[in-house]
């Protein structure tokens, strides 16, 4: 599989792409404010990435701990993480990590959006009395481009592009 080194250089490069397509997208369903949320959507996969269904501190929740403000939700993304485990155990539907609910988008990028976008409306709704919908529906674009771009490397990870990436991290990480 590739590691998290691998998916942030493949989110980074295809983002030259992807960024203006998302915002685009969000432009054409919306306004330039549902576009502004659609690229915000593809920048934050950086800390929001399908990875987050694991048990264990991922690259994302590893910068977060940096920041006083994202640190708590440590404890929200251990027990989103937890759910994923468990859920399956209980209802009887596939296993956790990589599955289709859980990795893939479409689904899979709505449940985790959903889950995480909950403390940050919670808050936000104590001040404001807007629904935050557009700004939903904006990240949902720009965060579901981003999890294909990673689900598609999890899924094909023999690729000559993946392997190509691989030695070229490396070679980076030893410089
Ligand atoms: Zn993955």
């Amino acid at each position: 599989m590739p590691n998290s080194d691998v998916h942030q250089y493949l989110h980074y490069q295809a983002g030259k792409i992807l960024l203006p397509v998302t915002m685009g997208v969000g432009y054409l369903l919306g306004d330039w404010y549902m576009a502004i949320w659609a690229g915000a959507g593809y920048v934050l996969h950086r800390w929001f990435d399908q990875d987050l269904d694991q048990v264990g501190i991922t690259s994302g929740e590893a910068a977060w701990s940096k920041t006083l403000i994202l640190a708590p939700l440590i404890g929200w993304s251990t027990l989103y993480a937890k759910l994923v485990q468990l859920l399956p155990r209980v209802f009887n539907f596939p296993k956790g990590h990589r599955s289709w609910w859980s990795h893939w988008p479409p689904v899979g990028t709505l449940i985790r959006l959903a889950f995480f976008f909950i403390p940050f409306w919670i808050v936000f709704r104590m001040f404001f009395l807007d629904s935050l919908w557009r700004e939903f529906i904006g990240l949902y674009i720009g965060l579901q481009a981003a999890d294909w771009v990673h689900s598609l490397a999890d899924w094909n990870s023999n690729h000559v592009l993946i392997r190509e990436i691989k030695k070229r991290v490396k070679l980076k990480s030893r410089r």
